[in-house]
């Protein structure tokens, strides 16, 4: 009703990777509700967390002042209570904070020279404040250590995807799913991550299109499926080859697309050869009609589109899988055409345009190598600075063991909770608590701001205006629909005066003129300028004009490569970095559940989403928790090489026998104190999909 709110203001939901648009509806300062907008990706619709999750921004854990830790505060360590964060720092003007965040930085950089200094951004924040983030650790900093969640998300996708189609990121918007007959759902659970997507999957099978769904664990997609293959964990390549080898035999492949857009086919045909389904059953748990029935169903599709998850990414072999998919949708013909395409469903709301800003270690925006000098030099000409560093810098998990080794000393992180987010996060906070000098910037007292020196109170979503990019590639406007709380301040704001402070020459006064310089280098920017989303909310990249809403389908006419062609690499079985044992006898798989939010720091101050899951709690089959004497709804213990939690166990018919499913988002069972930090060797992601692990009777 109109008159239960004074404003309206249109905005994007915060949440996962869908980027649906919303209406926040303001009264006397404060969001009272949200409505699902006709934006390009979700048509009116929203999910729980989109429509209800909106009042952690009122919490009244908010940071509101900007925080220096007290002398006398007790050792750095997970022991803030964030409600009364008081009792370890002591508030601060913003010229006094900012003064101690930048000197403690610039010291750190003088003295031991600036690799000693490194940053996480993040993919909650704006286009703008990602790329600002990227380009202080390069010009303030001089090298590339600065990387973000994406680490621990699609990382190896996007690897394998500008290995093999020359760009990382999706090839088709999920709503192309419309125009196919055939698509495979594999390592994601859409239904709870990435909600408003999957009520348009099961749209398409409400018109006949044959979905196949792949995954270790049972999910609610497959009561629309055609198929649901519940596969042995870390076994995707074996299952994967296994179907491509089925397409090759029986010539279901598609010879003139092949031949035509790319490049390596006669190799990968011979690497498929050893892996005939009846030699892979075994190994991925599925029997050999299956994979071959699975195998036609998608080869016989005129247009089939390709989605995966972090069950995918999240391994040692993660780049592997992906290199997988990508052949198998290279091989039917299935890229560059309606209906058709490779869509890694990416989990933030920005984590797509943090990567393209150049939040990541190896690359500047648009993925322009920092190994490349004429890159470097059309940058830093914008930039008007000298060079930096041409080396690819750390990852996320290689800057933790950076510190472990007495050569990070400092951090600069932005809404980033890697106390809770990192694998082996026992680890990670040791490492934390190392630091000599660690600045904060976020909305709450996070399980990473435990370990600060500085706390920059920064705003949330509602509170700012600025650009996001969605899975589909759609950039798109977000607005502040009421003002930061206390003294808090936009994200943009506190790095412009940081970088000052940091002897930066860095003048913007407002996010469109960060969005106008990313402009200058980034080619994807082209046609899609600040005015045009200020009017028009969203545009597709690429757009080809002013006028061009932008394309949903790429890679029609040929792929940016080299040579225009895709290129197919094949790929071996490689087993998981450690195997079942008598000790550890079970698998350990990670995730989230449909209400929580990654580490929680949101959603578990959402009223609605946190009465919802209020408790940490882990899934195992009824066979298995009556082995083990234990009643849903008890505690259980759950013990890796890493560490142990205990927590409420569930029965769940979805989990295998011999596997516990454990959401992330519980800091007081924090499944990351369990996880190994093996990680994948190309895009360095670590192996959160699988861990041995043994469970036990509190
Ligand atoms: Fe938000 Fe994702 Fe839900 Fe849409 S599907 S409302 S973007 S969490």
């Amino acid at each position: 009703d109109s008159e239960d709110y004074d404003s309206e203001v249109a905005s994007v939901c915060p949440f996962c990777g869908v980027g649906c648009q919303i209406s926040l509806k303001v009264k006397d300062g404060r969001v009272k509700f949200v409505e699902g907008l006709d934006g390009p990706a979700n048509e009116g619709r929203l999910c729980v967390k989109g429509r209800f999750g909106f009042d952690y921004i009122h919490h009244a854990h908010r940071v509101t002042k900007p925080l220096i830790r007290r002398d006398d505060a007790p050792e750095k360590g997970l022991n803030v209570d964030p409600a009364n964060p008081l009792t370890h720092f002591r508030e601060a003007t913003w010229d006094e904070a900012l003064d101690v965040a930048a000197s403690g930085l610039a010291h750190l950089r003088d003295t031991h020279g600036g690799a000693s200094v490194a940053g996480f951004g993040s993919a909650k924040c704006t286009n703008e404040e990602a790329y600002l983030f990227q380009k202080m650790i390069r010009q303030g900093f001089g090298h590339n250590n600065v990387d973000h969640c994406t680490r621990l998300c699609h990382a190896s996708s996007v690897a394998a995807l500008i290995e093999n189609v020359g760009s990382g990121a999706v090839t088709a918007t999920f709503n192309e799913i419309e125009n196919a007959d055939v698509a495979i759902v594999i390592g994601c659970n859409p239904a709870e991550n990435h909600p408003v997507a999957a009520t348009y999957f099961k749209q398409f099978t409400k018109r006949g299109g044959k979905l196949i769904v792949m995954d270790p664990r049972g999910q609610s997609l497959s009561r629309f499926a055609t198929h649901m293959l519940q596969f042995r964990p870390g076994a995707d390549v074996s299952l994967l080859n296994a179907i491509m080898h089925v397409i090759v035999e029986e010539g279901l492949y598609d010879a003139a697309y092949i031949s035509s857009m790319t490049e390596n086919w006669e190799a990968e045909k011979a690497h498929l050869a050893d892996f005939s389904p009846e030699k892979m059953a075994d190994i991925c748990g599925i029997d050999a009609q299956t994979l071959r029935d699975v195998a036609r169903t998608f080869a016989a599709g005129k247009a089939g589109m390709i989605f995966w998850g972090m069950g995918v990414s999240q391994h040692i072999h993660g780049t592997d899988n992906s290199r997988c998919l990508i052949s198998l949708a290279l091989m039917t013909g299935n890229v560059g055409k309606p209906g058709a395409g490779l869509h890694p469903l990416r989990g933030q709301n920005n984590v797509q345009g943090a990567s393209d800003a150049g939040l990541v270690p190896m690359f500047l925006p648009d993925y322009q190598s920092v190994t490349d000098d004429g890159v470097r030099s059309a940058f830093t000409s914008v930039w008007q600075s000298g060079d930096f560093s041409a080396e690819k810098g750390l990852t996320v998990t290689e800057i933790i063991n950076d510190i472990h080794a007495g050569n990070t000393r400092g951090m600069y992180i932005l809404g980033e909770n890697p106390a809770m987010s990192d694998p082996d996060v026992t680890h990670a906070r040791d490492a934390l608590a190392k630091l000599e000098h660690l600045v904060v910037q976020d909305i709450f007292v996070t399980e990473t701001a435990n370990y600060a020196d500085v706390i920059l109170p920064a705003s949330a979503f509602a509170e700012k205006i600025g650009t996001v990019t969605n899975t589909n590639r759609q950039v798109q406007m977000g607005r502040p629909a009421v003002a930061p709380p206390g003294d808090a301040r936009e994200d943009w704001w506190i790095e412009v005066e940081l970088a000052k402070r940091l002897g930066l020459n860095w003048t913007y006064t407002h996010p469109s003129q960060v969005f106008a310089e990313m402009a200058l280098n980034m080619k994807s920017l082209l046609n899609i300028t600040w005015a045009r989303l200020e009017t028009q909310n969203a545009v597709t990249y690429p757009s080809l004009s002013p006028e061009d809403p932008g394309q949903a389908i790429v890679f029609g006419d040929g792929f940016p490569r080299d040579n225009n062609r895709a290129k197919f690499t094949p790929a071996d079985v490689i087993a998981p970095d450690e195997a079942p044992d008598a000790e550890y006898p079970m698998i350990l798989i990670t995730g989230r559940q449909l209400e929580h939010w990654h580490t929680g720091s949101m959603t578990r101050r959402s009223k609605v989403l946190d009465a919802v899951e209020p408790e940490a709690n882990c899934s195992l089959h009824p066979k298995t928790l009556r082995a083990l004497g234990i009643t849903a709804g008890d505690f259980i213990r759950l013990t890796t090489r890493r560490g142990t939690v205990a927590l409420m166990a569930r029965a769940d018919r979805a989990v295998a026998e011999d596997m516990v499913f454990l959401p992330f988002a519980f800091v007081e069972a924090a499944a990351n104190i369990l996880t190994n930090s093996a990680i994948d060797p190309y895009g360095k992601i670590p192996e959160f999909k699988f861990s041995a692990v043994r469970a036990e009777k509190v």
